[in-house]
Protein backbone atom coordinates (compact mmCIF):
# COMPACT_ATOMS: atom_id res chain seq x y z
CA UNK A 1 0.00 0.00 0.00
CA UNK A 2 1.20 3.68 -1.06
CA UNK A 3 1.40 6.35 1.33
CA UNK A 4 2.67 9.74 0.47
CA UNK A 5 3.22 12.97 3.07
CA UNK A 6 -0.55 12.99 5.48
CA UNK A 7 -2.96 15.13 3.81
CA UNK A 8 -4.11 17.49 6.29
CA UNK A 9 -7.31 19.62 6.95
CA UNK A 10 -7.16 23.40 7.40
CA UNK A 11 -4.85 24.16 10.40
CA UNK A 12 -6.68 26.08 12.86
CA UNK A 13 -5.36 28.79 14.91
CA UNK A 14 -3.59 30.51 12.04
CA UNK A 15 -1.18 28.01 12.30
CA UNK A 16 0.43 26.41 8.52
CA UNK A 17 -0.42 22.95 7.82
CA UNK A 18 3.21 21.54 6.69
CA UNK A 19 2.02 18.96 3.81
CA UNK A 20 0.43 19.28 0.44
CA UNK A 21 -2.43 16.57 0.56
CA UNK A 22 -0.45 14.78 -2.85
CA UNK A 23 -2.13 12.69 -5.25
CA UNK A 24 -1.55 8.72 -4.72
CA UNK A 25 1.27 7.21 -5.82
CA UNK A 26 1.45 6.15 -9.42
CA UNK A 27 2.42 2.49 -8.71
CA UNK A 28 3.46 1.26 -5.62
CA UNK A 29 7.23 1.73 -4.18
CA UNK A 30 6.71 1.38 -0.77
CA UNK A 31 4.36 1.21 2.30
CA UNK A 32 3.65 -0.16 5.30
CA UNK A 33 5.91 -2.64 6.54
CA UNK A 34 6.90 -3.02 3.20
CA UNK A 35 10.92 -2.01 4.33
CA UNK A 36 11.35 -5.67 5.77
CA UNK A 37 10.89 -8.76 3.60
CA UNK A 38 11.38 -12.06 5.25
CA UNK A 39 12.66 -9.76 8.31
CA UNK A 40 15.47 -7.91 6.74
CA UNK A 41 15.66 -4.73 4.13
CA UNK A 42 15.94 -5.14 0.49
CA UNK A 43 19.16 -5.09 -1.17
CA UNK A 44 18.80 -1.65 -2.97
CA UNK A 45 18.71 -0.29 0.90
CA UNK A 46 20.80 1.66 2.30
CA UNK A 47 22.68 0.48 5.41
CA UNK A 48 21.25 1.48 8.85
CA UNK A 49 23.63 3.50 11.05
CA UNK A 50 25.18 5.01 8.04
CA UNK A 51 25.86 8.79 7.65
CA UNK A 52 23.56 10.64 4.71
CA UNK A 53 23.75 13.79 2.65
CA UNK A 54 20.85 16.31 2.92
CA UNK A 55 21.19 18.47 0.00
CA UNK A 56 18.88 21.53 0.24
CA UNK A 57 18.79 22.82 -3.41
CA UNK A 58 17.80 26.78 -3.28
CA UNK A 59 18.50 27.11 -7.02
CA UNK A 60 15.13 26.26 -8.68
CA UNK A 61 14.33 22.45 -10.80
CA UNK A 62 12.88 21.59 -13.78
CA UNK A 63 12.13 17.82 -12.52
CA UNK A 64 11.60 14.89 -14.78
CA UNK A 65 8.81 12.32 -13.61
CA UNK A 66 9.94 8.89 -12.01
CA UNK A 67 8.55 6.87 -9.15
CA UNK A 68 9.45 6.44 -6.77
CA UNK A 69 11.68 10.61 -6.77
CA UNK A 70 14.91 10.02 -7.53
CA UNK A 71 17.40 13.57 -6.38
CA UNK A 72 20.38 12.15 -8.70
CA UNK A 73 17.79 11.54 -11.70
CA UNK A 74 16.09 14.81 -10.92
CA UNK A 75 12.48 13.22 -10.94
CA UNK A 76 9.26 12.61 -9.16
CA UNK A 77 5.96 11.62 -9.41
CA UNK A 78 4.51 14.90 -8.63
CA UNK A 79 5.48 18.49 -8.76
CA UNK A 80 6.81 17.42 -12.56
CA UNK A 81 5.04 19.06 -14.40
CA UNK A 82 6.38 22.38 -14.46
CA UNK A 83 9.83 24.03 -13.03
CA UNK A 84 9.85 25.47 -9.53
CA UNK A 85 11.80 28.84 -9.45
CA UNK A 86 15.27 29.39 -7.15
CA UNK A 87 14.48 30.69 -3.66
CA UNK A 88 14.58 34.27 -3.63
CA UNK A 89 15.75 35.13 -0.41
CA UNK A 90 19.53 36.22 0.27
CA UNK A 91 22.78 34.13 0.68
CA UNK A 92 22.86 35.38 4.24
CA UNK A 93 18.75 34.10 4.38
CA UNK A 94 20.33 30.67 3.27
CA UNK A 95 23.26 30.16 4.71
CA UNK A 96 20.93 30.96 8.32
CA UNK A 97 17.98 28.17 7.29
CA UNK A 98 21.06 25.69 6.83
CA UNK A 99 23.01 26.69 10.19
CA UNK A 100 19.66 26.36 11.82
CA UNK A 101 19.18 22.51 10.19
CA UNK A 102 23.11 21.84 11.65
CA UNK A 103 21.79 22.67 14.69
CA UNK A 104 18.98 20.20 14.75
CA UNK A 105 20.69 17.60 12.71
CA UNK A 106 23.78 17.16 15.33
CA UNK A 107 23.04 14.24 16.89
CA UNK A 108 22.99 12.51 13.79
CA UNK A 109 24.87 11.78 10.68
CA UNK A 110 23.36 13.79 8.07
CA UNK A 111 25.34 16.15 6.51
CA UNK A 112 23.47 19.28 5.12
CA UNK A 113 24.34 21.14 2.41
CA UNK A 114 23.09 23.49 -0.45
CA UNK A 115 25.32 22.23 -3.25
CA UNK A 116 24.99 19.00 -4.97
CA UNK A 117 26.45 15.91 -4.47
CA UNK A 118 28.71 14.39 -7.51
CA UNK A 119 28.30 11.07 -5.95
CA UNK A 120 26.46 8.91 -3.27
CA UNK A 121 23.03 8.47 -2.50
CA UNK A 122 21.62 11.98 -0.93
CA UNK A 123 17.97 13.29 -0.10
CA UNK A 124 16.74 16.32 -2.05
CA UNK A 125 14.53 19.41 -0.97
CA UNK A 126 13.59 21.82 -3.51
CA UNK A 127 13.32 25.11 -1.29
CA UNK A 128 11.45 26.93 -3.97
CA UNK A 129 7.64 28.11 -4.64
CA UNK A 130 5.04 30.09 -1.74
CA UNK A 131 3.08 28.24 0.43
CA UNK A 132 -0.38 30.13 -1.15
CA UNK A 133 1.02 28.35 -4.64
CA UNK A 134 1.17 24.93 -3.70
CA UNK A 135 -1.31 25.01 -0.58
CA UNK A 136 1.00 23.95 2.38
CA UNK A 137 4.38 24.79 3.56
CA UNK A 138 6.05 21.56 2.24
CA UNK A 139 5.51 18.02 0.75
CA UNK A 140 7.17 14.89 0.61
CA UNK A 141 6.68 11.05 -0.23
CA UNK A 142 6.62 9.08 3.40
CA UNK A 143 6.28 5.74 4.20
CA UNK A 144 9.67 4.95 3.45
CA UNK A 145 10.80 2.88 6.52
CA UNK A 146 14.57 2.40 7.07
CA UNK A 147 15.19 4.93 4.42
CA UNK A 148 14.97 2.00 2.11
CA UNK A 149 14.70 4.85 -0.75
CA UNK A 150 17.74 6.97 0.06
CA UNK A 151 17.36 9.56 -2.90
CA UNK A 152 13.97 10.55 -2.20
CA UNK A 153 12.69 14.83 -3.04
CA UNK A 154 10.74 16.64 -0.80
CA UNK A 155 9.49 20.32 -1.18
CA UNK A 156 9.55 23.35 1.08
CA UNK A 157 7.43 25.79 -0.08
CA UNK A 158 8.64 29.27 1.79
CA UNK A 159 9.28 32.10 -0.86
CA UNK A 160 7.02 34.79 -0.97
CA UNK A 161 5.63 36.24 1.77
CA UNK A 162 7.47 33.89 4.25
CA UNK A 163 10.90 34.42 2.46
CA UNK A 164 12.33 35.59 5.70
CA UNK A 165 11.04 32.51 7.90
CA UNK A 166 14.25 30.76 8.60
CA UNK A 167 13.24 29.04 12.20
CA UNK A 168 9.99 27.64 9.31
CA UNK A 169 12.58 27.40 6.76
CA UNK A 170 14.86 25.03 8.87
CA UNK A 171 12.18 22.74 10.81
CA UNK A 172 10.22 22.42 7.59
CA UNK A 173 12.78 21.87 5.62
CA UNK A 174 14.00 18.89 8.11
CA UNK A 175 9.86 17.29 8.80
CA UNK A 176 9.87 16.77 5.30
CA UNK A 177 13.16 15.00 4.75
CA UNK A 178 12.19 13.28 7.64
CA UNK A 179 9.02 11.91 6.08
CA UNK A 180 11.57 10.66 3.08
CA UNK A 181 13.67 9.01 5.46
CA UNK A 182 9.77 7.17 7.27
CA UNK A 183 9.25 9.36 9.85
CA UNK A 184 5.60 9.84 10.63
CA UNK A 185 3.94 12.76 12.62
CA UNK A 186 3.38 12.56 16.04
CA UNK A 187 1.08 14.34 18.45
CA UNK A 188 3.82 16.39 20.45
CA UNK A 189 3.25 20.36 19.68
CA UNK A 190 7.21 21.20 19.94
CA UNK A 191 8.23 18.48 17.78
CA UNK A 192 9.49 19.03 14.18
CA UNK A 193 6.88 16.10 13.50
CA UNK A 194 3.95 17.68 14.25
CA UNK A 195 1.88 18.42 11.59
CA UNK A 196 1.52 21.79 11.79
CA UNK A 197 3.71 24.45 11.85
CA UNK A 198 5.08 28.15 11.60
CA UNK A 199 7.85 29.95 12.58
CA UNK A 200 8.34 29.06 16.25
CA UNK A 201 11.14 26.84 17.28
CA UNK A 202 10.73 23.04 17.27
CA UNK A 203 12.89 20.32 17.89
CA UNK A 204 13.15 16.53 17.55
CA UNK A 205 12.70 15.26 20.45
CA UNK A 206 14.24 12.55 21.85
CA UNK A 207 10.92 10.83 23.89
CA UNK A 208 8.28 8.53 22.64
CA UNK A 209 5.06 10.38 21.22
CA UNK A 210 1.72 8.71 19.61
CA UNK A 211 2.21 9.00 15.57
CA UNK A 212 -1.19 10.77 14.30
CA UNK A 213 -2.40 10.30 10.61
CA UNK A 214 -4.13 14.51 10.59
CA UNK A 215 -3.93 17.68 12.82
CA UNK A 216 -7.05 16.35 14.48
CA UNK A 217 -4.32 14.18 16.27
CA UNK A 218 -6.03 10.88 15.30
CA UNK A 219 -3.79 8.08 15.80
CA UNK A 220 -2.54 5.87 13.23
CA UNK A 221 -0.91 6.23 9.69
CA UNK A 222 2.67 4.65 11.05
CA UNK A 223 4.52 3.77 8.54
CA UNK A 224 7.63 1.72 10.63
CA UNK A 225 5.91 -0.54 12.76
CA UNK A 226 9.00 -2.40 13.17
CA UNK A 227 11.47 0.27 14.11
CA UNK A 228 9.19 2.11 16.50
CA UNK A 229 8.69 -1.07 18.57
CA UNK A 230 12.08 -1.93 18.66
CA UNK A 231 12.44 1.88 19.81
CA UNK A 232 9.39 2.31 21.95
CA UNK A 233 8.19 -0.84 22.54
CA UNK A 234 5.37 -0.49 20.16
CA UNK A 235 4.43 -0.04 16.97
CA UNK A 236 2.22 3.12 16.89
CA UNK A 237 4.68 5.55 18.94
CA UNK A 238 7.75 7.34 17.39
CA UNK A 239 11.04 8.56 19.35
CA UNK A 240 12.20 11.04 16.31
CA UNK A 241 15.94 11.14 17.67
CA UNK A 242 16.48 7.55 18.04
CA UNK A 243 15.31 6.86 14.99
CA UNK A 244 17.63 9.43 13.32
CA UNK A 245 20.31 7.80 14.89
CA UNK A 246 19.54 4.25 13.84
CA UNK A 247 18.62 5.00 10.61
CA UNK A 248 22.09 7.30 10.01
CA UNK A 249 24.54 6.64 12.90
CA UNK A 250 26.32 9.10 15.43
CA UNK A 251 26.86 12.95 14.25
CA UNK A 252 28.73 14.14 10.96
CA UNK A 253 31.97 15.43 11.94
CA UNK A 254 33.62 18.40 9.81
CA UNK A 255 36.67 17.54 8.99
CA UNK A 256 37.33 18.87 5.68
CA UNK A 257 38.95 22.30 4.77
CA UNK A 258 37.52 24.39 2.31
CA UNK A 259 38.77 24.77 -1.27
CA UNK A 260 39.75 27.94 -2.85
CA UNK A 261 39.88 29.05 -5.72
CA UNK A 262 41.25 32.58 -7.05
CA UNK A 263 38.71 33.73 -10.16
CA UNK A 264 40.11 37.18 -10.22
CA UNK A 265 42.43 38.55 -10.43
CA UNK A 266 44.96 36.25 -12.01
CA UNK A 267 47.93 35.23 -10.22
CA UNK A 268 50.12 38.01 -11.98
CA UNK A 269 47.76 40.03 -13.31
CA UNK A 270 49.24 43.95 -14.20
CA UNK A 271 47.40 47.33 -12.75
CA UNK A 272 47.80 50.44 -13.40
CA UNK A 273 48.22 52.79 -10.51
CA UNK A 274 45.98 53.28 -8.51
CA UNK A 275 45.80 49.91 -7.93
CA UNK A 276 42.32 49.08 -7.62
CA UNK A 277 40.18 45.91 -8.00
CA UNK A 278 37.96 42.75 -6.25
CA UNK A 279 39.57 39.58 -4.96
CA UNK A 280 37.01 37.36 -5.85
CA UNK A 281 37.15 33.79 -4.93
CA UNK A 282 35.39 30.98 -5.39
CA UNK A 283 34.78 28.23 -2.28
CA UNK A 284 34.19 24.37 -1.97
CA UNK A 285 33.55 22.74 1.11
CA UNK A 286 31.22 19.96 2.69
CA UNK A 287 28.90 22.17 4.63
CA UNK A 288 28.83 25.21 1.91
CA UNK A 289 27.18 27.21 1.87
CA UNK A 290 28.25 28.65 5.74
CA UNK A 291 29.93 31.57 7.80
CA UNK A 292 33.73 31.26 6.91
CA UNK A 293 36.09 33.27 8.40
CA UNK A 294 38.55 35.15 6.71
CA UNK A 295 42.02 36.76 7.15
CA UNK A 296 43.75 38.70 3.92
CA UNK A 297 47.20 40.45 4.51
CA UNK A 298 50.34 41.40 2.04
CA UNK A 299 53.22 39.50 2.50
CA UNK A 300 55.22 40.86 5.37
CA UNK A 301 52.42 42.13 7.33
CA UNK A 302 51.20 40.11 10.42
CA UNK A 303 48.50 38.11 9.58
CA UNK A 304 45.34 40.22 11.45
CA UNK A 305 44.57 38.81 14.66
CA UNK A 306 40.85 38.76 13.99
CA UNK A 307 38.99 37.45 10.76
CA UNK A 308 36.33 38.61 9.11
CA UNK A 309 33.16 36.61 8.99
CA UNK A 310 31.36 36.23 5.68
CA UNK A 311 29.35 33.89 3.68
CA UNK A 312 31.02 35.18 0.65
CA UNK A 313 34.64 35.29 1.10
CA UNK A 314 36.30 38.02 -0.82
CA UNK A 315 37.60 41.65 -0.72
CA UNK A 316 38.69 44.70 -2.28
CA UNK A 317 41.79 46.42 -2.84
CA UNK A 318 42.05 50.17 -3.46
CA UNK A 319 44.81 52.56 -3.74
CA UNK A 320 47.80 49.99 -4.07
CA UNK A 321 50.68 51.83 -5.18
CA UNK A 322 53.88 50.73 -7.50
CA UNK A 323 55.27 47.65 -6.93
CA UNK A 324 55.17 43.73 -6.95
CA UNK A 325 52.72 42.86 -4.27
CA UNK A 326 51.79 39.12 -2.52
CA UNK A 327 48.86 38.57 -0.75
CA UNK A 328 47.57 35.79 1.72
CA UNK A 329 44.17 34.63 2.41
CA UNK A 330 43.06 32.16 4.72
CA UNK A 331 39.96 31.08 5.06
CA UNK A 332 38.43 28.91 8.03
CA UNK A 333 34.99 26.73 8.01
CA UNK A 334 33.02 27.14 11.12
CA UNK A 335 34.58 23.47 12.44
CA UNK A 336 38.10 26.11 12.46
CA UNK A 337 39.30 23.77 8.92
CA UNK A 338 41.28 26.16 7.19
CA UNK A 339 43.02 26.34 4.05
CA UNK A 340 45.20 29.48 2.18
CA UNK A 341 45.70 30.52 -0.98
CA UNK A 342 48.68 33.29 -2.11
CA UNK A 343 49.09 35.26 -4.84
CA UNK A 344 50.59 38.25 -6.66
CA UNK A 345 49.62 41.43 -8.21
CA UNK A 346 52.00 43.96 -10.08
CA UNK A 347 50.94 48.34 -10.17
CA UNK A 348 52.53 50.41 -12.49
CA UNK A 349 52.78 53.29 -13.95
CA UNK A 350 52.08 52.42 -17.57
CA UNK A 351 48.52 51.62 -18.67
CA UNK A 352 47.89 47.26 -18.85
CA UNK A 353 48.97 46.52 -22.18
CA UNK A 354 46.11 45.97 -25.37
CA UNK A 355 45.30 42.92 -25.62
CA UNK A 356 45.82 40.74 -28.48
CA UNK A 357 43.86 41.46 -31.34
CA UNK A 358 41.36 38.55 -31.75
CA UNK A 359 40.51 37.02 -35.28
CA UNK A 360 36.98 36.96 -36.65
CA UNK A 361 35.17 39.09 -34.00
CA UNK A 362 36.31 42.38 -34.17
CA UNK A 363 34.81 43.92 -31.12
CA UNK A 364 37.28 45.80 -29.74
CA UNK A 365 39.48 45.16 -26.93
CA UNK A 366 38.04 42.83 -24.08
CA UNK A 367 36.65 44.47 -21.54
CA UNK A 368 38.00 42.48 -18.13
CA UNK A 369 35.47 40.23 -16.59
CA UNK A 370 33.87 41.37 -13.77
CA UNK A 371 30.51 40.41 -13.95
CA UNK A 372 30.85 38.10 -11.04
CA UNK A 373 31.07 40.58 -7.95
CA UNK A 374 31.26 39.09 -4.79
CA UNK A 375 30.30 41.11 -1.34
CA UNK A 376 33.13 42.57 -0.81
CA UNK A 377 34.61 43.13 2.05
CA UNK A 378 37.08 46.07 2.25
CA UNK A 379 40.61 45.75 2.96
CA UNK A 380 42.38 48.59 3.97
CA UNK A 381 46.08 48.67 2.66
CA UNK A 382 46.68 51.52 4.61
CA UNK A 383 50.54 52.82 3.18
CA UNK A 384 53.26 52.14 0.28
CA UNK A 385 55.35 49.53 2.49
CA UNK A 386 56.68 46.01 2.15
CA UNK A 387 57.63 45.83 -1.62
CA UNK A 388 59.01 42.34 -2.57
ZN1 LIG B 1 4.30 16.15 7.49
Amino acid sequence: MITVALALALAPGGRHRLDVPLPPAPREHFGHGDALVDGRLPATAREPGTPTTLFVNFDGVDLGHCNPSNSIKNCHWYNDASPIPAFSGSLQTRVSILQAMRRHADMFGVRITAVRPRSGHYTMLVYGGTEEDFGALGSAPSGDCYDAYPDEIGFVHLDGELVDWVVAGATTSLHEAAHTWGLDHVDLESEIMYPEGDNTPTAFDDACHGIVADVDLTPGGQSCPELNTALCGAPDRQDSVQALVELFGPPYVDETAPSIELVEPHDGAYFQVPGDFEVELELDDDLHPQNYAMWAWLDGDARPAEPNLTVAPGFHVSALPVGHWRFHVAIADEAGNESTLSFEVEVGVDPPPEPEPSHGCALGPAAPDRTVLLAALPLLLAAARRKR
